[in-house]
Parts: structure tokens; C-alpha cells; sequence
């Protein structure tokens, strides 16, 4: 476990926290670092000698994926959809760790895995196969673990948060955050932000994985814990805005915390309005930070509107 740091940041209408996994103390942390350890504990077990996943340029999954991969001297190749390929940091560092990055049309992703992942079999090769994102069970016992770790400080803290926020992308931070709860049998209100996707997919997709991980749990019980807001998407997913702009100048000067506008900051500024709006006080608040530091920087360029890298 790596108990992340978690911090108090204001004290206004409620107590802000925030659970630092961006410090997780690999490849700028984040929750694809908590998910990947986890996969490569299997992949170093199981007799595998290279790694196949997929993801966008800006993928922080990508990135981590193929940074574990680079730390093995294993081959990592990563599919990649043309539509989002413009270089960012994420990509930057995926050819620093000497990925074979492998790009192609959005609807052409699935078969060239699948080829891929064949043609690695043909030469006697043995390719272990993570889903984008690092979705799945293992992903999802990543943020059990993470969710423990959280009771453990309040146990540890005397304190109880009332509410935990976080943005919600695949759904697999926020489908093991609710088998964390629901292995503990606690009551509080765990809230995914949703970054892209919209109801009822999006929180069908985080009740299948809870399923998936927790198949014995009565259906009722998973459908009352899931609590996944599209209210918060603005104008789609990786689309800033300048209340998002505002929101990572002010974090960063007031707190020194960096914030990406296509997860964090997003999240973050969902969390403030769903507070105000419903005239939540006086509660503790946790708000999990997931990382994706690189693209913190890819959003600093703009708003300095620094073109030159
Ligand atoms: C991937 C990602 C998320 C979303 O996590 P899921 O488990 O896919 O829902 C949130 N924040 C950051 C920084 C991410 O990279």
C-alpha cells in the first residue's frame, strides 16, 4: 500500500481534503500508476515477456504503462486512435521509454489489437494484454486498496469524511471505491464525476465492474452506492473551458497543486458546484486527486500561451 498523503486545503463552507495519488512515487503518480503496480505484479508472475494496451497521446495510462515496461526492458506497443495523436507530454514520454506506438483510425483500434496480440503469439512471443485505462478487476482491487487506506487515516486522524469526490473516466477508480465501501459496510456519499461519459452508460459501466469484482452483492445495494454525475462534462471530454483555466491558476498559486483540465480541475470545479448548488456545509470532504501531472503541464503552455517547447 503506499498511503498517499491527504491534506487539508480550506476551511470554508466545508473542510476541503485532498488524497494526494498524483504523489505516488512513480512516473508522476496518478491512479494509472496504483492500477499498473498491480498489473505487473501479474505480468512479472506470470512468465510474460512483453505488454500490449491502448490509449490516446495524452493517455497517462500510456504513459505509466509503458514506463513499467521500459523499467523491465520488456516491449510495450501501444495502439493508438489517430483522431487524438497531437504530441503532448504523455506522448513524449511514451517515446522517451522507447514504446512501439502503433496509430490508427478510432474504429480500426480493436482488430489491430487483436492482430497485434496474434502475430506477437505466431513468433512464440508471450504478450500480456491490459485493458485502456487499466479497466478490470485489477484495476478495480487497486482502488479497494486505495479505499482502505483512506479509512485507515480516519481511524488514525479521528475524523470522518462525509463525501469523497474524484473524476470518473472508465470507471474503475470509482467501481473499487464502492466495493471498498461496500466490503466495509460504511455509509457516506461516494460521488465519480463523470469527465465524458454520460447517464445511464457511464454509471452503467461503473455497476458492471462493481458487479464484476463483487458478484454475490445484492443488486439494490450497488445501484443506491453508484452515484456518478454527467452534470459536470461542460463541453466534452478533453475540452477546457475558462472556469477550468481559473481553477488551475488559482490551485496552483494558492495550494502549489497541480490540476489537468481534462480530469482533475474538472472534477474539482464539478465538486464545488454540485456543494453549492445542493448548500452542503460544515461537512468533511475528501476529493481524490488522480493524478495526470503531465497534462497539467500541456495546460499550463496554453494558458501562458507559450507555443515554443
Ligand atoms: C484515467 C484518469 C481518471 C479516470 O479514472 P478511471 O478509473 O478511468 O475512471 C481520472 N483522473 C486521471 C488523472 C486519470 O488519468
Amino acid at each position: 500500500m503506499w498511503n498517499t498523503p491527504i491534506q487539508l486545503i480550506n476551511d470554508e463552507a466545508n473542510k476541503i481534503f485532498i488524497k494526494r495519488e498524483d504523489l505516488i512515487p512513480y512516473s508522476f503518480g496518478g491512479n494509472k500508476a496504483r492500477k499498473g503496480f498491480l498489473f505487473f505484479e501479474e505480468i512479472d508472475s506470470g512468465g510474460y515477456d512483453c505488454v500490449v494496451t491502448y490509449g490516446s497521446s495524452h493517455s497517462n495510462h500510456c504513459r505509466v504503462i509503458a514506463n513499467m515496461a521500459a523499467s523491465r526492458n520488456m516491449p510495450c506497443y501501444l495502439i493508438a486512435p489517430l483522431e487524438v495523436s497531437d504530441a503532448t507530454f504523455n506522448s513524449d514520454f511514451m517515446e522517451l521509454f522507447g514504446a512501439d506506438i502503433i496509430t490508427v483510425p478510432v474504429e480500426k483500434v480493436h482488430d489491430t489489437i487483436e492482430h497485434k496480440l496474434h502475430e506477437l503469439k505466431e513468433k512464440g512471443r508471450n504478450p500480456y494484454f491490459i485493458p485502456g485505462g487499466g479497466h478490470g478487476n485489477i484495476g478495480t482491487r487497486a482502488y479497494v486498496n486505495c479505499y482502505n487506506e483512506i479509512c485507515e487515516y480516519e481511524q488514525n486522524n479521528d475524523i470522518y469524511f462525509d463525501y469523497i469526490f474524484f473524476a470518473s473516466g472508465t470507471g474503475t477508480t470509482h467501481a473499487g471505491l464502492v466495493c471498498g465501501q461496500i466490503m466495509k459496510n460504511d455509509i457516506r456519499n461516494i460521488i465519480g464525476i463523470s469527465i465524458a461519459r454520460k447517464n445511464p452508460r457511464g454509471r452503467n459501466v461503473v455497476i458492471e465492474s462493481i458487479k464484476s469484482f463483487l458478484p454475490d452483492v445484492n443488486e439494490e445495494l450497488i445501484q443506491k452506492k453508484t452515484i456518478f454525475l454527467d452534470d459536470y462534462i461542460e463541453d466534452g471530454y478533453g475540452k477546457e473551458n475558462v472556469e477550468i483555466a481559473n481553477i488551475i491558476k488559482s490551485m496552483m498559486c494558492k495550494y502549489g497543486i497541480p490540476l489537468d483540465s481534462t480530469y482533475t480541475a474538472k472534477a474539482f470545479l464539478g465538486m464545488q458546484k454540485y456543494l453549492k448548488s445542493r448548500k452542503i456545509e460544515n461537512r468533511n470532504i475528501l476529493f481524490i486527486h488522480t493524478g495526470g501531472t503531465p497534462l497539467f503541464f500541456d495546460d499550463i503552455q496554453k494558458i501562458t500561451d507559450r507555443k515554443e517547447r
